[in-house]
C-alpha cells in the first residue's frame, strides 16, 4: 500500500517535471515570484484555462534577481513578480529585464504606475497611511508633514527607516519638499517616535493597541490582514483600536506604492509572457489579485473589494514612481544622517 502510494507520488512528480508542451497545446510560461503562491495561483489557473498556456511558478522570498543574473541567457524565467517600486527598479537596474511595448498595458495602467521605458508595470496599489488610536486621537485628517509637529512627541510607531516601504515614502517627501525640508521633517519625525523603529507594520498597530503610541505608519492591506485574521484573532483587536487616516488626501494625495511585474531579458517564452502580463493587467485579474491581498487595483475603473471600500475613499499622490525610485538612495542616506533607527532618545 505504502509502496503504491510512493509509486503514485513519483509518477505525479514525473508528470509535473515533463516538458509542458506535450500536455498543453499553448505551451508554457515561467514565473519567478516574490509574491506568495496563494496570491497568484487563482489567476494563473484562470489564465491557463483561457489560453491553454501552462504557468510554472518558482516562489522565493529573496534572491530571484541574483538568480536571474547568474543564469544569464539560459535563465528559464519569463516574468518576475514582486512588490515595491524599489524592488521593481532594482530588477531593471540589474539588467535582467526588457521593455514591453503593449498598447493594452498602456491603456490599463496609468502612466505614474509604469516605467517610462516600459521596463516595469504595476498591477496593484497600496497606500502608506496612518492608523490612529480611535480612543486618543480626535482628528480625522492628517498630513505627513504634521508627523514632525512636537504635539506628537513620544506618540508615533514606525518600522525601520531603511525598510523599502519607508524609503519610498521618504523619497516622495524629498520630491515634494526638497532635500533640506525633507531632512528636517525626518529629524522631527524621529524626535516624535515612541520607541526605536522595530518590527513590521502590524507591530506598529499593536503598539497603538497597547498604548505605546497613538499613530502607527502602515500599508493599507495590513489593516485587511488584521481585520480578517482568524488564525491570530488578537490582531482583530489591534485593527479595531485604530482608524485609517489617508494623509494629504485634501492636497497632493496619499503616498502609494505598488506590486508589479517585469519581463525577463532572456524570456524563453516571450510571446506567452506578454500574454500573461496583459492578462494580469486585465480588469478581471487585477480585481482578483487586489482582493486577495486587500489592495487597490492599479486601474481606477476597476472596483475595490467591500472591505477595502470600508476604509473610505482617498486621493492618491500622482507623483511618478520613477521619480520616487530615483530618490530612494538619497532617502536612505538621510535615514542614516538623522540616525533615524536609533529612535527618539539620541
Ligand atoms: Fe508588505
Amino acid at each position: 500500500m505504502i509502496r503504491n502510494h510512493r509509486a503514485l507520488a513519483l509518477a505525479m512528480l514525473a508528470a509535473t517535471l515533463l516538458p509542458a508542451g506535450s500536455a498543453l497545446a499553448g505551451g508554457e510560461v515561467n514565473i519567478y515570484s516574490y509574491r506568495q503562491e496563494f496570491l497568484i495561483r487563482p489567476l494563473l489557473d484562470a489564465f491557463t484555462k483561457k489560453t491553454g498556456i501552462k504557468a510554472n511558478v518558482i516562489f522565493a522570498s529573496k534572491g530571484l534577481v541574483d538568480r536571474m543574473k547568474a543564469e544569464g541567457s539560459v535563465s528559464p524565467a519569463d516574468i518576475l513578480l514582486t512588490v515595491d517600486i524599489g524592488r521593481l527598479t532594482n530588477a531593471v537596474e540589474s539588467g535582467v529585464t526588457q521593455p514591453v511595448n503593449s498598447a493594452f498595458l498602456a491603456k490599463q495602467i496609468p502612466p505614474q504606475y509604469r516605467g517610462k521605458s516600459n521596463q516595469w508595470f504595476a498591477l496593484t496599489r497600496r497606500a502608506r497611511v496612518i492608523l490612529a488610536s480611535k480612543e486618543r486621537v480626535k482628528q480625522d485628517k492628517i498630513r505627513y508633514e504634521e508627523l514632525a509637529d512636537p504635539k506628537w512627541k513620544g506618540k508615533i510607531c514606525i518600522r525601520s527607516g531603511q525598510h523599502v516601504y519607508n524609503l519610498a515614502l521618504f523619497a516622495a517627501m524629498i520630491a515634494h519638499l526638497g532635500e533640506e525640508k525633507a531632512k528636517a521633517w525626518l529629524a522631527g519625525l524621529k524626535a516624535n517616535l515612541a520607541r526605536k523603529p522595530s518590527g513590521n507594520d502590524r507591530n506598529q498597530t499593536k503598539g497603538v493597541y497597547s498604548g505605546i503610541c497613538d499613530l502607527a505608519i502602515s500599508n493599507t492591506y495590513y489593516m485587511g490582514k488584521m481585520q480578517t485574521n482568524d488564525k491570530k484573532p488578537e490582531q482583530k483587536k489591534w485593527a479595531a483600536s485604530v482608524k485609517m487616516l489617508f494623509p494629504n488626501t485634501d492636497g497632493r494625495g496619499t503616498h502609494v506604492n505598488v506590486s508589479g511585474m517585469v519581463l525577463a531579458k532572456y524570456a524563453p517564452h516571450k510571446a506567452n509572457a506578454i500574454k500573461l502580463m496583459e492578462y494580469l493587467a486585465s480588469d478581471e485579474a487585477q480585481k482578483i489579485y487586489a482582493e486577495t491581498n486587500h489592495e487597490y487595483p492599479v486601474s481606477d475603473h476597476v472596483p475595490w473589494s467591500d472591505l477595502v471600500k470600508s476604509w473610505g475613499v482617498f486621493k492618491a499622490d500622482d507623483l511618478t514612481l520613477d521619480k520616487v525610485a530615483s530618490l530612494r538612495r538619497k532617502a536612505s542616506e538621510m535615514v542614516d544622517e538623522v540616525n533615524f533607527n536609533a529612535g527618539p532618545s539620541n
